[in-house]
């Protein structure tokens, strides 16, 4: 429920955003910059707003003190707000790495999901999510497998969108997939499931704990306790493990 979404103060003045007519409502955030060395959009990285409410989100997103934003904000209600052009550099992402690439920011659109990080995503939220996921993929030729969570390209310093995220809603619909390597696993230690999980795309710097949790937020959601054969089996197409 967003039913508090009337209106939103930012110092350009008030915007509704509770427009029933329109999916997706205008707001702009002065966070934002151009993109660096003329990179474009080739990752869509989610992320929950690990807050209470989506104004409480959005004015945080749109406050130049806080430095932060997203270029959308997905509403309970499935109302989606954008606050940066597509276009643009929007500052969601932060240090991290993924797949070798740093920058994120510029290489990538970032969409808020208004969710606490503590139970469910709404249904009217995916919903919305998967529509706009469709129209950003097909406008920026992105594929599925670089639709990304934050935890993805930022291990042990974000957790978004959490282990509630139902990524194989998405999958099911060609909109994320998992990037599964090709190797020859001969043995199941740390430093082989490591090697393995850059192919994958984990290349950001991580202690072996970080590394393991984060793949699991993404392949084995609700999995714990020490590294097993079951991680491997589920970042690898080898159908033996
Ligand atoms: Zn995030």
């Amino acid at each position: 429920m967003d039913m508090l979404v009337i209106g939103i103060q930012h110092h350009f003045g008030w915007v509704l955003v509770n427009d029933p007519v329109k999916l997706i409502c205008e707001m702009h955030s002065p966070n934002r910059g151009p993109r660096r060395d003329g990179l474009q959009p080739q990752f869509i990285i989610l992320h929950y707003t690990a807050m209470a409410t989506a104004e409480a989100a959005i004015e945080r997103l749109c406050d130049p003190s806080a430095q932060v934003s997203a270029h959308y904000v997905i509403c309970k209600s499935g109302r989606i707000i954008r606050l940066v052009d597509e276009e643009l550099r929007a500052w969601h992402a932060g240090s991290g790495e993924w797949c070798g690439f740093q920058d994120m920011n510029s290489r990538s659109i970032g969409i808020e999901l208004d969710n606490d990080g503590k139970g469910a995503f709404t249904k009217q939220l995916m919903t919305s999510l998967e529509k706009l996921l469709s129209t950003i993929m097909a406008k920026w030729d992105i594929p599925p497998v670089n639709v990304i969570g934050h935890s993805d390209m930022a291990p042990g310093r974000k957790f978004d969108p959490g282990p509630f995220f139902e990524w194989n809603k998405l999958e099911v619909k060609g909109l994320a997939e998992k990037k599964l390597q090709q190797m020859e696993i001969s043995r199941f230690s740390v430093d082989a499931f490591r090697e393995l999980a850059q192919i994958c795309g984990y290349t950001a710097p991580a202690s072996d704990a970080d590394l393991l949790a984060t793949v699991r937020l993404r392949y084995r959601q609700g999995a714990s306790g020490p590294l097993n054969a079951a991680d491997f089996a589920a970042i690898s197409d080898n159908k033996k493990i």
